[in-house]
């Protein structure tokens, strides 16, 4: 490998290794080879070409499709104090012939265009006698009709390029592509298959999760509530969602913004600065947001609903985490978004083979959310060859991490479609549970529901658990949902299965993944979060183009004192430093000579956050009975903890609290006689009457559970 390539990459970038695919990419265009790379977003494609760029003679030409995002590369590009400016149709007449003028002199290392310039002949000629070092497409899926993004103004720049006297050496990125698509753009640009450089499509840092049968404004709302400060994207299958949720999110006081086409362009951009400028952290959006934003400490990706095809999700899901920090994606699933999907195809202007192709791709993504095994092999497998597909499941999604808590609710699902059957499939969700439930409501008793003999047969839930069991049912075709508004249930095959015990019925439900407590100085990173920010507004850059958010975490990590030290973090380097370094050293000093008894961490360099997963629910009614029924059916606590998304230890308190109530447990599934015997003596010798010292005086053997059950059992807490 080059090895001024090294140099520019740690002077300019402040990174001291190339990740995957870049040395390689880099090596083939300083060979003059024409490259394709595809490498999944977030990977570090723009240094493929900015390293080059910057080490070839002349200027680089970079064809973006995506307006929006040229100004935040030109600035980032800046900030390195690499001279670096866009010609594009934001511009007036005016400033695009000055422009011009100062590209055509040859002022510029960077230039970014849009794919339109093309078109004009004013602008062909002053590229003709420009010396230029690179010609780089960005995106450049968008240049294949198969691609899901085709711009046929993309593809019109092949004709014109080859009218120009000395073609630089060209290299294509983009992070989705299908096999035709590559062929599509191999072809256009006359590639050599030994110059594509792929990387596969693994995001490393992104956990996909999915959730069914669940009230997704409720799920939001707690998941919001666990993820306070960080900024995420929840997008809506259409306006009138967006609408919704906005409202209903704002009226709660949650800092939000929203964008989708039907707003004005004004609202629209205000909406989306406030968000990339750090201002507002949530954004509610459909589809029409995200093309372009490259704001890379996006921590959380929730669908509101299922898209339309695994690309669109990918793609929109692929915005959270682009600088490589922990972050999750989450699909809110219900069977009406199918019904939605299709009615969109319906409506589209597509050609009937083109709708099918649509069809085709709308069942890869409503498989995806049915699917029981690894999310994030499912995406990756669905772009890739079935030669070259992965079988090793990614230990963070959703699946990987529950699939072991699964628990056989084949009996629930029995009562629940026997009672359905019994009302005659006449009714919806929320009469069902209802039924199951034994509700008194008047509804119930004029339709006489309440003589059936699965009246009250699972009184021991809470409505919202029924509900969420019948919606899991409905979720994984154990039972069917007639379309309409009031969609009513009706049983199907599989249900028949069920119901004759030929097939058994296993659920896990998905808790709201949190972030482990941060390994970081949260306070030192709030001041530099603000310093950073009143920095970026004066300069009118975003706050994540000084520096990232993982640069920022690692500085309040290390707490570097020296250049030297600021140096050796993540994404500083010279160039940076010169322009930001000091006035962030003087901040952290500051800091710690205020707390000088926060040591640093001793590595530097590697910083894996490691997420953890904690449950929570929202409940109704006295909770703690509704653990404690469940209890009296022979559940076990694990299993209640799992059905009912609460940890162990909630569930413990819950049963103890159902006994303080007067109602009896049966204490030998805690301890037996002996066990009692030796704790109550152990307690009576002890000074001090506490927990822990017992435990302490105890064999390993009593567990915390155990030691707690005697002492409840027996008065003493
Ligand atoms: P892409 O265009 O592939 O989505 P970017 O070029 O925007 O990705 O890079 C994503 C992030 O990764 C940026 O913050 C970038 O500075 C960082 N990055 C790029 N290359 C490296 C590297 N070799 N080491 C560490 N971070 C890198
Ligand atoms: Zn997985």
């Amino acid at each position: 490998m080059n090895s001024t390539a090294n140099k520019i990459l740690s002077h300019y970038f402040g990174y001291e290794t190339f990740r995957a695919g870049q040395a390689e990419t880099i090596d083939y265009i300083l060979q003059s080879k024409n490259t394709l790379a595809v490498m999944p977003t977030g990977s570090g494609k723009s240094l493929c070409y900015q390293i080059p760029g910057l080490l070839l003679d002349g200027t680089a030409l970079i064809i973006s499709p995506l307006i929006s995002l040229m100004k935040d590369q030109v600035d980032a590009l800046q900030s390195l104090g690499i001279a670096a400016t866009y010609v594009n149709s934001s511009l007036s007449p005016s400033e695009q012939s000055v422009r011009l003028n100062d590209i055509r002199m040859g002022k510029y290392k960077f230039v970014y265009v849009a794919p339109e310039r093309f078109e004009s002949s004013y602008f062909m000629n002053s590229m003709k006698n420009l010396r230029l070092s690179l010609i780089a497409f960005d995106e450049a899926h968008c240049i294949s009709q198969w691609g899901h993004d085709f711009r046929p103004s993309y593809r019109s720049i092949i004709p014109r390029l080859n009218e120009m006297p000395r073609l630089p050496v060209l290299i294509a990125l983009t992070a989705t592509a299908t096999q035709d698509v590559i062929t599509d753009i191999q072809n256009l640009l006359q590639i050599d298959p030994h110059h594509i450089v792929k990387t596969g499509f693994e995001r490393e840092n992104l956990s996909f999760h999915l959730v069914k049968g669940k009230d997704k404004y409720s799920y939001v709302r707690s998941f919001l509530d666990e993820h306070k400060d960080e900024s995420g994207i929840i997008y809506t299958a259409t306006r009138k969602q967006a609408d919704m949720l906005y409202d209903q999110l704002h009226k709660k006081g949650i800092a939000v913004e929203k964008y989708h086409a039907g707003l004005s362009e004004e609202e629209r951009k205000r909406a989306q600065s406030a968000f990339i400028r750090d201002e507002i952290p949530i954004m509610v959006a459909t589809n029409a947001f995200g093309m372009g934003i490259d704001k890379s400490n996006v921590r959380f990706v929730i669908h509101y609903a299922m898209p339309m095809n695994i690309e669109s999700y990918y793609q929109e899901a692929g915005r959270a985490g682009r600088d490589g920090e922990p972050s999750d994606c989450i699909l809110l699933f219900s069977p009406q978004d199918i019904q939605l999907q299709k009615f969109l195809i319906e409506q589209s202007d597509f050609s009937e083979e083109a709708k099918q192709n649509e069809y085709r791709k709308l069942q890869a993504m409503i498989n995806y959310c049915h699917t029981h095994s690894c999310l994030s092999l499912y995406i990756i497998n669905y772009f890739t060859n079935e030669s070259e597909a992965g079988s090793e499941p990614c230990g963070r999604c959703g699946n990987c991490m529950y699939q072991s808590e699964k628990v056989d609710i084949t009996e629930e699902a029995q009562m629940i479609l026997s009672c359905v059957k019994r009302m005659g499939e006449r009714f919806g969700v929320g009469m069902t549970a209802k039924v199951l439930r034994g509700s008194k409501d008047k509804k119930i008793t004029s339709f006489k529901l309440d003589t059936l003999s699965t009246y009250g047969i699972l009184s021991a839930y809470t409505e919202k658990d029924l509900t969420e069991r019948i919606q899991f049912l409905i979720a994984e075709n154990f039972l069917g949902s007639e379309e309409g508004k009031y969609p009513i249930l009706k049983l199907n095959k599989q249900s028949v299965d069920v119901l004759k015990g030929k097939q058994s019925v296993w659920m896990y439900t998905a808790p709201i993944p949190s972030i482990e407590e941060a390994d970081f100085q949260k306070e030192l990173f709030d001041l530099l979060r603000a310093l950073r920010k009143q920095i970026a507004d004066e300069t009118n850059v975003p706050p994540y183009v000084l520096f990232s958010d993982a640069t920022l975490r690692d500085l309040c990590r290390y707490f570097p004192t020296t250049k030297e030290e600021m140096l050796e973090i993540k994404g500083i380097g010279e160039k940076k430093y010169e322009q930001y370094g000091e006035i962030f050293l003087h901040e952290i000093n500051e800091w710690k000579a205020a707390h000088p008894e926060v040591k640093p961490k001793i590595q530097i360099n590697s910083s894996p956050v490691v997420r953890r997963v904690r449950k929570t629910s929202e409940h109704e009614g006295p909770s703690h009975l509704a653990s404690y029924k469940m209890f009296q059916t022979g559940k076990s606590i694990k299993e209640i903890a799992i059905i009912r998304e609460m940890n162990e230890q909630t569930i413990e308190k819950h049963l103890f609290k159902a006994f303080e109530d007067g109602y009896p447990l049966a204490w030998n599934i805690f301890f037996n006689d002996e066990e009692e015997k030796v704790i109550l003596q152990a307690h009576e010798q002890l000074e001090e009457k506490r927990l822990k010292p017992l435990k302490e005086s105890l064999p390993d053997s009593y567990d915390y559970r155990k030691i707690q059950a005697v002492l409840v059992k027996n008065n003493l807490t």
